[in-house]
């Protein structure tokens, strides 16, 4: 079936509940657009396992704070329109900006205390809230669907996690591992902001990753001594400037006197322009 592209939010609602209605399991993957490999892979995974699958290209002007890269966020419907057909993607929810805020500047947000606060959340003080409200209002228009996060913005999607299960949202969340370069540098949109020198810089964070997990599989178990392995890989590489490394538990995303079980290690660090993040797990057997 070709792909559709629907940019109201009446037609997308009336042409989900349709489907419902037919007995149809709904699958939708929300994006911001300049979609790559990381974003397909979400899109495969909603078709595996739903008979519709729509996907929503939205830069969400609620999720960007003031002097970011709101205005330059890059954007190509025409290439994102074909990777999602090539993806299974039925249908394609491009709403503008007017469509999603008809009254301007929302007056009603969506806040996941606690969860929000660390990590991104002290660099992003606002963030979080931002892409908690959108992704409620886009559950809200869509009805219930399996909705498909990746794991790529680990802490976005514990929020998305509790913010679903505090509010009863009708959704059940998809998690999916995060998909990287051939050379470790996991996808995002905002590489394309990499010049060639920072770009051949950027898999330091991966190799950060690594170092921790190493130092975990050799035993480690204290988390500032895991993440002064991980801050020493980011200083020696001098395009990178690092903005804060954890070794949390999974579950909570706080950081535990000694590591131990589900273990998430996550990094985030300016290469140029593009402030970067990755992370990765462990599970440590006690
Ligand atoms: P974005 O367009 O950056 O807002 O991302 C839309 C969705 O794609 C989010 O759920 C991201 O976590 C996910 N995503 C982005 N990059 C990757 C990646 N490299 N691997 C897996 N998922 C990703």
């Amino acid at each position: 079936m070709p792909i559709t592209t629907i940019s109201s939010i009446a037609e997308l609602r009336s042409t989900l509940d349709a489907a419902r209605a037919a007995g149809r399991q709904v699958g939708a993957v929300p994006t911001m657009g300049y979609l790559h490999d990381g974003h397909a892979s979400l899109m495969r995974a909603a078709r595996a396992e739903n008979d519709v699958v729509v996907a929503t290209i939205f830069v969400n002007p609620l999720q960007f704070a003031e002097g970011e890269d709101l205005a330059d966020y890059p954007r190509s419907i025409e290439a994102d329109t074909e990777l999602a057909e090539a993806a299974g993607v039925d249908i394609l929810f491009t709403p503008s900006v007017d469509e999603m805020y008809p009254f301007g500047p929302v007056l009603t947000t969506v806040t996941v205390s606690d969860i929000s606060s660390g990590w991104e959340g002290v660099t992003r003080p606002t963030h979080f809230a931002g892409v908690a409200t959108v992704v409620a209002k886009l559950f809200n228009i869509t009805g219930p669907v399996h909705g498909y996060f990746g794991e790529k913005d680990f802490q976005q999607l514990a929020v998305i996690r509790r913010m679903v299960d505090d509010l009863s949202i009708p959704v059940t969340v998809v998690g999916c591992p995060i998909i990287r370069e051939d050379d470790g540098l996991a996808m995002s949109s905002r590489n394309v902001y990499l010049t060639a020198d920072q770009r051949a810089a950027a898999p330091v964070l991966r190799a950060a990753l690594d170092a921790g997990l190493a130092a975990i599989s050799d035993g480690e178990r204290s988390p500032d001594a895991v993440t002064a392995i991980m801050a020493a890989v980011i200083e020696d590489e001098p395009l990178a400037e690092l903005d804060y490394v954890a070794a949390v538990d999974a579950a909570t995303l706080e950081t535990p006197e000694h590591l131990d079980g589900d273990t998430r290690l996550l990094i985030a660090a300016q290469v140029g322009k593009p402030r970067l993040i990755d992370n990765d797990g462990i599970t440590i057997q006690s």
